[in-house]
């Protein structure tokens, strides 16, 4: 059992055959899976940090068929791992002991875009981009964007209750969804897929499957809002010396621009050192250097409105906010930035071991957490080195420690991830102190799953946990995942 293993919860009966065929017969035998070759992308993920098992992947193309296979499992007591675009960063989609891996890539359909009522009904299995490019071709926006969007699902999505970019702005996954369509882990289909703003008929259960990561249903459609398209956006990368001056700029920036104000991203400069060291030919377009960077977006539906960000810019200039800053002068260039944003994770694989943390506090106390954190990082593991990114304007921070530079990497990854939960541990102690959350946006999986017994408040965990025997008392959908 490696570091990241996760406790076996119950046994995984090995599947009959018979059992087997009966699950094949409900998608056909070209969409059950059993070949380990064709498997084996379906058993790994992003982070290389968890290998997963399956004798058994089904491909369903209809809710009707989700709803047959649950049926079957519940009957079986046969435990379902539910997938989406297999992007997950906390081993949640994984079949760790051996489940049924449920792949919802094949529903992918645009059911409908209703552009009067600014709502898109999108199967489960819809890549967050094609959604992305569903909105744009009836001249309207869904802003929910991020690192993964060429491969995540909507599904997997609201499962995690994704954040991203734009959250700043337009909320997180839960804010860009009107209703649900779920089938339960008996096989049975709540029909939630409901337009409407208004509807206080009782309990929400829409937002009861949201952000619960497979663990309560298999959700198979959504109706997401949809929102004008912008016709002007300015993006400038701004260079800053401490948290507290990006803290003053965004309130600027709210002051001034309001709801204009899309992104705001905080980046501490060792991530644009290793964006320039290992991203291919990437090169920071300003010619000073400094201790932090803001990336900011303003976007506006009015065509002739640009200026804002210049404006605010020169403001800050003069109140010694910031150092300097360039705004991108076209869309070719907006790109630029926003790759470089979001190279950070993948090129910081590039300097061996990283122990992550993926925490949010209340967005005063953002400056105070990165300074108690890092002291505390200091004391545990000298020269081990802070990779803070993430999006301020939620008090959501990337808090990733990389290991010391060293001579012999490989020994030394080794010797500093054997520290990952003693340092995890006290950061999220910290989180703890400011307030915050150990998840703000990946969810919890099996990879905080401990950690949120920990921290979490206990009548919480007994509610969460009674939900989840209340719907799922079998405990067939993501078993160990969670609660
Ligand atoms: C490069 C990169 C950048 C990222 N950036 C962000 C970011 O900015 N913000 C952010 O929030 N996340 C980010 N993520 C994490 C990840 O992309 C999100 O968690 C995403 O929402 C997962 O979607 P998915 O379709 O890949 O789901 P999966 O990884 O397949 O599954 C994730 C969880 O959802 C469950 N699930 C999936 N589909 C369904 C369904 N239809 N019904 C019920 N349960 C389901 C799974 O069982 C699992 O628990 C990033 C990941 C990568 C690799």
């Amino acid at each position: 059992m490696n570091r990241f293993s996760p406790a076996l919860v119950r046994p995984t009966r090995p599947l009959s055959p018979a059992l087997v065929d009966r699950f094949a017969a409900v998608v056909g035998e070209r969409y059950a899976v059993t070949d380990q070759a064709d498997l084996a992308p379906f058993l790994v993920e992003d982070r290389g940090l968890y290998q997963g098992r399956s004798a058994l992947l089904l491909r369903p193309g209809t809710t009707a068929e989700v709803a047959a296979i649950c049926r079957i499992a519940h009957e079986t007591e046969t435990a379902i791992v539910p997938q989406g675009g297999n992007s997950g960063l906390v081993g949640g989609q994984t079949a760790h002991h051996g489940e049924v891996i449920l792949s919802l890539r094949r529903l992918d359909r645009v059911r409908e875009v209703d552009v009067t009522s600014n709502t898109m009904i999108c199967e489960a299995g819809v890549v967050l981009a094609m959604a992305q490019a569903a909105a744009v071709e009836a001249d309207r926006l869904f802003p929910l964007s991020l690192g993964a969007e060429g491969t995540c699902t909507i599904g997997g999505n609201l499962a995690t209750n994704a954040g991203g970019t734009a959250a700043v702005r337009y909320g997180t996954a839960r804010d860009l969804c009107l209703g649900l369509e779920v089938v339960m882990p008996d096989g049975s289909i709540l029909n939630g897929l409901t337009k409407l703003k208004k509807d206080n008929t009782g309990y929400d259960l829409r937002d009861l499957f949201i952000g619960s990561e497979g663990t309560l249903g298999v959700i198979t459609a959504a109706v997401l809002k949809l929102f004008p398209k912008p016709r002007s956006v300015e993006t400038a990368l701004i260079g800053l010396d401490s948290p507290r001056a990006a803290l003053d700029l965004l309130t600027l920036m709210q002051a001034t621009a309001g709801p204009s104000l899309t992104s705001f991203e905080l980046i501490a400069a060792i991530c644009f050192d290793f964006v320039v060291r290992h991203g291919p030919g990437l090169r920071l377009p300003m010619t000073s250097s400094h201790p932090w960077y803001v990336l900011a977006e303003l976007s506006s539906t009015r065509d002739s409105e640009t200026g804002t960000m210049e404006a605010v810019l020169a403001n800050s200039i003069e109140l010694g906010l910031i150092g300097d800053a360039v705004i991108a002068s076209s869309d070719a260039q907006r790109r630029q930035l926003w790759t470089i944003r979001e190279m950070i994770s993948e090129v910081q694989k590039h300097e061996g071991g990283s122990i992550k943390h993926d925490i949010s506090v209340p967005i005063s106390a953002v400056p105070d957490f990165i300074e108690a954190a890092n002291a505390e990082v200091a004391r545990l593991i000298p020269a081990a080195r802070p990779v803070i990114f993430g999006h301020l304007g939620d008090g959501n921070l990337h808090y990733n420690v990389s290991q010391p530079a060293a001579r012999d990497p490989k020994l030394a990854k080794e010797t500093f991830l054997a520290r990952w939960y003693d340092v995890q541990h006290r950061v999220h102690e910290i989180v703890g102190e400011f307030g915050g959350s150990i998840s703000a946006e990946h969810g919890v999986g099996v990879m905080k799953r401990d950690e949120l017994n920990r921290v979490k408040d206990p009548t919480a965990m007994t509610l969460m946990r009674s939900l989840k025997n209340a719907i799922d008392p079998l405990n067939i959908l993501n078993p160990g995942k969670v609660v």
